[in-house]
C-alpha cells in the first residue's frame, strides 16, 4: 500500500501522455493542472474528480467520508444511465460533525459500512476520503481492510481529499484505487477473442447504449466498461479484455497504461462522436482484436456496418445543411471534446468559430488545426465577458458548452447547447450525431430567440411615445394642430399630482384628465411646476 503523496507523484508520471512525457521531472512533479488557491475549487476538488469517475459504478455503494457538504457537492451532477441497480444514485455519508473532527472519525466509518453492509448488501462499497478526515488523520485504508475481512465483502479506499487538487487528478486517483484494489481479482465466466475493455466511458444519458448494438452485431463484447454503466464484477475480471479503448478522456489514462504494462491490453484513444470517428473507432477495435487472435472475419463484419450506418447517417444530416449553411459555432468546452465534437459539427457544414483549448493535451490541438486548418480559433482561456462580447456582436450563432457557461450565452441572447456531463441527450455514434443535429437545429431555430432580440413592450412603447410626442410638438411649432395621444390617462393623473416637474408626455395626458382647455391651466390643475422649455413649445403651438 503506498502513502497518498507517492501515489499522486505516481499519478504525475505518465509516459503515455505526450504532454506529461515531454516535461522536465521537475515540472513533471507539479502535475498537470495549476494548484487551485484555498476556497477556489470552484470547476471541482480532487474528491469531486474521483466521485465523477466512480459513481457510474451501479451495483456499489458511494460512501462519502466527511461533513454531509461534500456528498451535497457532488451528488449525481453526471446523468449517467444504469441498465440494471439504482443503489449507485443512493446517497450515502458519514456526515461528520464538530465531535468527530475531536475524537477522529473512524468508528462513525466503520459503523456506517455495516449499517450500508447489513440493509443493501451491496456488490461492494467505495469509500471516499474528503478534506476534513484527511486532515484530521482518520485512515480510511486501514478501516477499509478491517470492514472488509469483516464483513467478507470488497470495501475500497478512494483516496482522493479534495485538497490535494484538482478534479482531473482526482479522476486518476480514482483510477489507481481501481488498479489497486479491484481490477483482476476476479476472473470472467467465460472470455472470448472479442472482448474489449471501454475506459473513460461514462455512459452519459445512456450513450453506451447507441454504440453497444453496434458492437453486439459485429460481434465484439464489452467485458467491462470503466465506468459507465459498469458493474463491480466486470470490473474485477476487466484484465482478461483483448484490447481497450480509452474513449475521449484522458482523465483515466493511467488505467489504460497500467493495465497495459500489466496485464498487456493494448489501448489506443478515440472518440464515438461524428461518423468519421466512429467508424475510425470501430476498426481500430476490430485490427487490436485481430492482431490478437480473432479472426479475420471480424473486419468484413465491421466493414458491412460501418458501410450500412454511414450511409443512414449522412442521409439523415443531409437535411440540416441547407439549414446549417453559413451558422457559426463557438465551443466551449474542455479536454478532448474540443476535437471530437468539432469534427461532428463539421460533417453537418457548421463553421467553428473558436474551440476552447484549455484543459486540451498538445494532441488535441494539433487534431484541431487538422480539422480547423491553420485559422483554428484555439482559444486557451476565455473570461465570461469575451464570451459575452464575442456572442453580442454576432461573431457566433450559436454556443455549445457546459452549464456553467449557459448563461453568458442567454444574457447575449445567442442559442446555446449543452453538450458536457449535465446534458440530456445523448450524443454518441451514427445515431448520436443525427441527435447532435437535430438539438442544434431546435436551439438554432427556436423563435424565442427572435422574441428576446427585440425591445422589451415597455421599451418599445417608451420610444415610441417619446417619439410621437416630439413629433406631435415638431408639428406644432411649425403651425399645425396639436394632438393630445394617449389611451391609459388614469395612471397619469395621480403621478402628475404628486410631481414638481412634469414630463411633457404626462402633461399631454392629463389636460383631458382634468378637463384643461389651455396648456397655461395646467399647472394649476396639477399642482405641478412646469419645465420652461416644452411649456413654451406647447404654448407657442396654442
Ligand atoms: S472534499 Fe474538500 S474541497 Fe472537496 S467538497 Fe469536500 S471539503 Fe470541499
Amino acid at each position: 500500500m503506498t502513502s497518498l503523496s507517492a501515489t499522486i507523484q505516481n499519478v504525475f508520471n505518465e509516459p503515455n501522455c505526450a504532454k506529461n512525457a515531454n516535461k522536465s521531472e521537475a515540472a513533471r512533479k507539479k502535475g498537470c493542472t495549476k494548484q487551485l488557491q484555498p476556497g477556489g475549487a470552484a470547476g471541482g476538488c480532487a474528491f469531486d474528480g474521483a466521485k465523477i469517475a466512480l459513481q457510474p459504478f451501479t451495483d456499489v455503494a458511494h460512501l462519502v467520508h466527511g461533513p454531509i457538504a461534500c456528498e451535497g457537492n457532488s451528488w449525481d451532477n453526471r446523468g449517467s444511465a444504469s441498465s440494471g441497480s439504482d443503489l449507485w444514485r443512493r446517497s450515502f455519508t458519514t456526515d461528520m460533525h464538530e465531535i468527530d473532527v475531536v475524537f477522529g472519525g473512524e468508528k462513525r466509518l466503520y459503523k456506517a459500512i455495516k449499517e450500508i453492509i447489513a440493509k443493501y448488501d451491496p456488490a461492494a462499497i467505495f469509500v471516499y476520503q474528503t478534506c476534513v478526515p484527511a486532515m484530521i488523520g482518520d485512515d480510511i485504508n486501514a478501516v477499509c481492510k478491517i470492514a472488509s475481512a469483516k464483513f467478507g465483502k470488497s470495501v475500497i479506499p478512494v483516496n482522493s481529499p479534495g485538497f490535494v487538487g484538482s478534479k482531473n487528478l482526482g479522476s486518476k486517483l480514482a483510477g489507481e484505487a481501481l488498479l489497486e484494489y479491484v481490477i483482476g481479482t476476479q476472473e470472467p465466466d467465460c472470455t472470448t477473442p472479442y472482448d474489449i475493455n471501454l475506459i473513460g466511458e461514462f455512459n452519459l444519458s445512456g450513450e453506451l447504449w447507441q454504440i453497444k448494438p453496434l458492437l453486439d452485431e459485429i460481434g465484439i463484447r464489452i467485458l467491462s466498461c470503466i465506468s459507465g454503466d459498469g458493474k463491480y464484477r466486470e470490473i474485477a475480471s476487466s484484465h482478461r479484455a483483448r484490447a481497450a479503448m480509452m474513449v475521449c478522456s484522458k482523465a483515466m489514462i493511467n488505467v489504460a497504461s497500467k493495465m497495459r504494462e500489466r496485464y498487456g491490453i493494448p489501448f489506443f484513444e478515440g472518440s464515438f462522436y461524428g461518423i468519421q470517428d466512429t467508424s475510425d473507432a470501430l476498426r481500430k477495435i476490430a485490427r487490436m482484436l485481430i492482431e490478437r487472435g480473432a479472426p479475420p472475419q471480424l473486419m468484413e463484419r465491421t466493414e458491412a456496418a460501418v458501410a450500412r450506418e454511414e450511409a443512414k447517417a449522412w442521409a439523415a444530416i443531409e437535411r440540416f445543411k441547407p439549414r446549417f449553411a453559413g451558422k457559426k459555432v463557438l465551443l466551449i468546452t474542455g479536454g478532448v471534446k474540443s476535437w471530437s465534437v468539432v469534427a461532428a459539427l463539421q460533417e453537418a457544414g457548421l463553421e467553428i468559430v473558436g474551440t476552447s483549448v484549455k484543459k486540451s493535451t498538445s494532441e488535441d490541438k494539433e487534431r484541431i488545426q487538422k480539422l480547423v486548418g491553420h485559422d483554428a480559433h484555439m482559444i486557451e482561456d476565455l473570461t465570461p465577458r469575451e464570451i459575452y462580447k464575442m456572442l453580442k456582436g454576432a461573431k457566433a450563432d450559436i454556443m455549445l458548452s457546459g452549464g456553467k457557461s449557459q448563461f453568458v450565452a442567454l444574457k447575449a441572447a445567442t442559442p446555446w447547447l449543452d453538450i458536457n456531463q449535465e446534458r440530456c441527450h445523448a450524443y454518441m455514434g451514427y445515431v448520436g450525431i443525427v441527435k447532435l443535429m437535430e438539438e442544434v437545429d431546435k436551439a438554432l431555430y427556436n423563435p424565442i430567440w427572435d422574441q428576446l432580440r427585440r425591445p422589451a413592450p415597455w421599451d418599445e412603447a417608451e420610444i415610441n411615445w417619446q417619439a410621437k410626442a416630439l413629433a406631435q410638438v415638431d408639428v406644432s411649432a411649425a403651425g399645425g394642430t396639436p394632438t393630445l395621444l394617449g389611451a391609459a390617462r388614469a395612471p397619469y393623473a395621480k403621478r402628475t399630482r404628486s410631481r414638481k416637474t412634469v414630463e411633457l408626455s404626462i402633461i399631454e395626458e392629463c389636460i383631458p384628465t382634468h378637463g384643461s382647455t389651455t396648456v397655461g391651466a395646467m399647472p394649476q390643475d396639477t399642482h405641478a411646476s412646469v419645465p420652461a422649455q416644452p411649456m413654451s413649445a406647447l404654448q407657442a403651438a396654442e
